[in-house]
């Protein structure tokens, strides 16, 4: 399956013969899941017309990919880069993993994530309110043990969209995120 930032090579495009061998992105995929990109004009139809992946995205930045990519699972998709892989994919997983936990993850509107630790044996009020900027919001997704917190003002302040607590959790929120075990707040 391809996705947005995937580039492509157009074989055979039905009745459009000088599209073949165009190349390009995916910029964007509509509603009965024709593929808009660099290459021109017109849609690539799945199904319909032939064409070959020549390069991945990574799921987690939108950069190509170069090599064989990896897994990003516990992030939804189907590839990651190196880069990610290294500072984003493998610490998340390791942190969700981690039966003993005494950490919390913040992740950033720029896909990078923070591991924060308690002053003392649990998070303070302010601490928490420091990992969001501003006043905390609890999120009502549920991960077990883990609550998540948001800016209660992210909206307002018109903080940009997190799309990797977007990738990671299946909600939709923006400012940066904290996921925190509950063991950690008091
Ligand atoms: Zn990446």
């Amino acid at each position: 399956m391809v996705k947005i930032g995937d580039r492509i090579r157009i074989v055979n495009m039905k009745g459009e013969e000088h599209y073949k061998g165009l190349e390009g992105v995916i910029e964007f995929i509509d509603g009965i899941n024709q593929l808009h990109g660099t290459w021109g004009g017109l849609a690539v139809i799945p199904g319909e017309d032939e064409f070959e992946i020549i390069q991945k995205a990574c799921v987690v930045c939108g950069a190509g990919i170069e090599g064989h990519g990896n897994n990003p699972s516990p992030i939804n998709g189907d590839t990651c880069c190196d880069d990610c892989n290294m500072n984003v994919v493998i610490p998340l997983r390791v942190f969700w993993n981690d039966n003993n936990q005494h950490q919390a993850l913040i992740m950033y509107e720029n896909n990078s994530i923070q591991f924060i630790k308690p002053e003392d044996k649990f998070f303070t009020l302010e601490q928490l309110q420091q990992a969001v900027k501003g006043y905390i919001e609890v999120h009502p997704h549920k991960v077990p043990n883990h609550l998540i917190l948001v800016n209660e003002e992210g909206l307002m302040k018109n903080m940009k969209p997190n799309r990797l607590a977007s990738l990671a959790l299946g909600i939709k929120v923006v400012g940066p995120t904290l996921i925190c075990p509950t063991k950690l707040m008091e």
